[in-house]
């Protein structure tokens, strides 16, 4: 099936750059979200972040024309003309069953749902449908229209021409699709979170302040953010989230969260998004 019309679920952080991306490279985008305080900030998002590509010269006047005809809905009654589905709304298991059994009953059939999902097993989530072959994982990093990589998840069910598709859809956006099988945090959380749990160790046992750590993996290992200043931007919260996930679902104690991390959570030290993590904002 040719891919023209893209519907994306959720117009959050995810949601809104996804719907952004998808818009720039050609399709025809609708971004349905159940809040409509939601859908007009990710409009407002949407605009600035175009207006400011263009005037840098990233993208042309065609392509933002396409961003700005985004329609923003609050139902899935237009989900019937979609030809692939991206699922981005909030990380609760419970609720993604629920939205993918929605998506199944009104997504014509053959139309393949994809789920951004951080941690939730793409196979489980495939189970809620009646088309388990036709879902796959599309995880994006955050911020979508910066970052490079999407991971495509295939769940134990996923077909060839699924997996197929999704790389053709992610190459058409300007980015790099990488295969990982379903697996707790698949290839990328189930490497960085430890590495930040790692660091949260380390400076929980004072072998270094949080500028030392982040300096030696900065300058030492070549990486643009130390991992401190990394989990201040991704939320404190998620990093011990999927942590527990991950030693949970792995069943391994090398997973377990540091207790500053915890301790930091349960304070509100959630990092940039509460003005305080490790450092101060
Ligand atoms: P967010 O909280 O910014 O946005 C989630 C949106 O989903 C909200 O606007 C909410 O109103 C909406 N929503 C809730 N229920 C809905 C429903 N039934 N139908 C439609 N919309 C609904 O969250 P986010 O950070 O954009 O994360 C979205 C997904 O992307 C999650 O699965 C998350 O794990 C994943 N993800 C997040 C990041 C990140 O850095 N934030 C990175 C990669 C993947």
């Amino acid at each position: 099936m040719t891919i023209k019309n893209i519907f994306v679920v959720g117009a959050g952080t995810m949601g809104n750059g996804i719907a952004q991306v998808a818009a720039t490279s050609g399709y025809q985008v609708t971004c349905m979200d159940v809040q409509p305080t939601a859908l007009e900030k990710a409009k407002a998002a949407i605009a600035k972040s175009t207006a400011k590509l263009l005037e840098k010269g990233t993208l042309t006047q065609k392509q933002k024309t396409s961003a700005d005809a985004i329609q923003f809905v609050t139902n899935m009654d237009t989900i019937k003309d979609a030809d692939l589905v991206i699922e981005a709304a909030t990380e609760d298991p419970e609720l993604k069953f629920k939205i993918f059994k929605d998506m199944d009953a009104n997504a014509r059939e053959g139309v393949i749902l994809t789920s951004n999902t951080s941690s939730i097993s793409i196979t489980k989530i495939a189970a809620a449908t009646k088309r388990p072959d036709t879902v796959v994982g599309m995880h994006f990093m955050n911020p979508v229209p910066l970052m490079k990589l999407v991971e495509v998840i295939r769940g134990l069910a996923t077909s060839d021409e699924t997996r197929n598709t999704a790389f053709e859809v992610i190459q058409r956006m300007d980015k790099t699709p990488i295969e990982a099988n379903d697996s707790p945090g698949f290839i990328s959380n189930r490497i960085l979170c430890p590495m930040i749990n790692e660091s949260i160790f380390a400076l929980q046992e004072n072998v270094g302040t949080p500028e030392a750590i982040d300096q030696v993996i900065k300058l030492g290992m070549n990486h643009p953010m130390g991992p401190l200043a990394l989990a201040d931007l991704i939320g404190l919260d998620v990093v011990l989230f999927v942590m527990e996930v991950l030693q949970r679902d792995l069943g391994e104690d090398k997973y377990r969260p540091a207790y500053l991390l915890r301790k930091m959570v349960d304070a509100g030290y959630l990092g940039r998004k509460s003005g305080r993590g490790f450092y101060k904002y």
